[in-house]
């Protein structure tokens, strides 16, 4: 049985005042449930990198992971800007969001770049979460699932099956994401299906139904029970709703049959 994971990505929002207060808020309604809700799922909040201490200090004592958005391939060195594996694990960061389809279009990151991180991560026992998704035009002209396979092969190149084990993937279609279009639960499935079919061939059954494939894409509180209801749709990362509480915390208690 995969455990499902509700995970925030809040991007580039929120000051450490506002950053305290939503961790709090969103405390204050799922510690009292985690009892039960923890039995079955599990929640992530991945905040910009500079904010990451003063969520560390709100999470303490919460059955809530804390995330990165980013981070480079290296330990260390002369690279401006730029934060390691080894510095999120010092604040107790478990996971970090790689590949993300903002860095990739936005940023220019590559597959080649996306492996070295996933690789980094995996070195320091960080659980890496492989966003992979088309673009409105690639899936406009048949592509998505060759640019599903090259993203997902390409970010876990030279991975050993026991490494990929350790591996999160997100499916992330570009055209919905900040968009408010969401991909039906049907187009969902099939490309986390098909995913899935290619970890099979890359790492074999057991490894294989073992990796959570999250979807991301304008998930609300509205739309996200369809969602997770799939079978192979194994939890949500979520951006614009994951900046309030009312709205993070009920796709957190999304109804999963
Ligand atoms: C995301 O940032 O990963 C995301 C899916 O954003 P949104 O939920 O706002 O579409």
């Amino acid at each position: 049985m995969r455990k499902k994971l509700f995970a925030a990505n809040w991007k580039m929002n929120l000051g450490p005042v506002q950053a305290r207060e939503l961790v709090r808020a969103i405390r204050a309604q799922l510690d009292p449930q985690f009892a039960t809700l923890g039995k079955e799922r599990e929640v992530m909040i991945a905040p910009p990198a500079i904010l990451i201490p003063a969520v560390q200090q709100e999470l303490a004592g919460a059955a809530i992971a804390l995330g990165a958005q980013n981070m480079h391939f290296e330990d260390q060195g002369a690279f401006t800007g730029e934060i390691s594996a080894p510095m999120l694990k010092a604040y107790g960061v478990t996971h970090v969001i790689l590949g993300h389809s903002e860095r990739r279009h936005i940023f220019g990151e590559t597959d080649e770049l996306i492996n070295k991180k996933v690789k980094s991560a995996l070195r320091h026992d960080l659980i890496p979460v492989l966003c992979v998704g088309e673009t409105l035009a690639q899936r406009e002209a048949g592509d998505t699932t060759q640019v599903l396979t090259n993203q997902l092969l390409g970010g876990l190149a030279e991975l050993e099956s026991h490494q990929i084990a350790k591996v999160t993937i997100a499916y992330e279609p570009v055209w919905a994401i900040g968009t408010g279009k969401t991909a039906t639960p049907e187009q969902a499935q099939r490309e986390h299906g098909a995913l899935r079919a290619t970890l099979i061939e890359r790492a074999g059954r057991a490894v294989a139904h073992g990796v959570r494939i999250l979807y991301g894409g304008s998930v609300t509180a509205e739309n996200v029970d369809s969602l997770v209801s799939r079978p192979d749709i194994d939890g949500a990362l979520v951006g614009g709703a994951s900046l309030k509480a009312d709205s993070f915390v009920r796709i957190v208690r999304a109804l999963t049959v």
